[in-house]
C-alpha cells in the first residue's frame, strides 16, 4: 500500500483521515495496527481489504495494482486473495461451523465435497476439529472466533485482515484466539494485518504499525 489518502466530508466539515499512508505486508509476517479511536484503523482495513476505495494511493495484492480493476475485477481479487475476521464473527447463524467455511469457497467455485475436506483441516488447525456440526449459538465467544479465524482462510488469502478480532473476549480467551492466530501466520505463506487495542498482543506480533496523524509509523 502506498500513499492513501482517504477525507470524509461530513456536515460542512472535511475530515482528513488517511494522509498518505504506506505500508507493505509479507507472507508469514503479523503486523499490529494500532491507533486511538478514531485514528483511521477500521478505515485502512477496508480499503486494504478492497472493500471500499480511496481517494489516491495505491494497493497492490501479490503484485496485482487494484487501482486499475473494474469493481467486478476487485471483487474477485478480494475473495481470492483477502480473509477478514472482525471484532463480531459474523458467521451466518442457521449454518453450522463446518458450513460456514464451506460457503465462501463455494462461491468461489470449489466443489463441495473439496470445499468440505479443507474446512474440516481448517476446524481442526483452529482446535474445533469436535465442533464442526455445531451453530454458532452453541459454541463459546472464543469459539466462534475460531471459526471466523477458519473461515477467513478457506479461500487460502495472500492478506488476512483482522479488525479487534479480540476485543469482544475475556483477557484469557483473548489469548487463547490469538494464539491460535499467529500460529497460523507463523506457519502460512499469508500475512496479517491486525488492528488492536491491547498493546500486550501488539507487541508480541512481528511488528508494530501505528496511525498517527493520517500516515503510519513504524514502532
Ligand atoms: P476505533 O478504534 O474506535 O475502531 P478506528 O481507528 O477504526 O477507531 P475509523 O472507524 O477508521 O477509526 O474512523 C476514523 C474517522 O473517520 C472517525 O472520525 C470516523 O468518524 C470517520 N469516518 C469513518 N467512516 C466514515 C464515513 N463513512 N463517513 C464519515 N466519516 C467516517
Ligand atoms: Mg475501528
Amino acid at each position: 500500500i502506498d500513499g492513501l489518502v482517504r477525507t470524509f466530508k461530513q456536515a460542512g466539515e472535511t475530515l482528513n483521515v488517511l494522509r498518505g499512508a504506506s505500508l507493505r505486508v509479507e507472507g508469514g509476517e503479523l503486523v499490529a495496527l494500532v491507533g486511538p479511536s478514531g485514528a483511521g484503523k477500521s478505515t485502512l482495513l477496508h480499503i486494504a481489504g478492497l472493500l471500499e476505495k480511496a481517494d489516491a494511493g495505491e494497493i497492490r495484492v501479490g503484485g496485482k495494482l487494484a487501482n486499475a480493476l473494474s469493481d467486478a475485477e476487485r471483487t474477485a481479487l478480494r475473495r481470492q486473495s483477502i480473509g477478514f475476521v472482525y471484532q463480531f464473527h459474523h458467521l451466518l447463524p442457521e449454518f453450522s461451523a463446518v458450513e460456514n467455511i464451506v460457503l465462501p469457497q463455494m462461491i468461489s467455485g470449489i466443489a463441495k465435497s473439496v470445499a468440505r475436506k479443507r474446512a474440516m483441516e481448517l476446524l481442526e488447525l483452529v482446535g474445533l476439529g469436535a465442533r464442526a456440526s455445531h451453530r454458532p449459538a452453541r459454541l463459546s465467544g472464543g469459539e466462534q472466533q475460531r471459526v471466523a479465524i477458519a473461515r477467513a482462510l478457506a479461500n487460502r488469502p495472500k492478506l488476512l485482515i483482522a479488525d479487534e478480532p479480540t476485543g469482544n473476549l475475556d483477557h484469557k480467551t483473548a489469548e487463547d484466539v490469538f494464539a491460535v492466530l499467529a500460529n497460523l501466520v507463523r506457519g502460512g505463506d499469508f500475512g496479517a494485518l491486525v488492528a488492536t487495542h491491547n498493546l500486550d498482543l501488539a507487541a508480541r506480533m512481528d511488528r508494530i504499525l501505528e496511525l498517527r496523524d493520517g500516515v503510519l509509523v513504524q514502532h
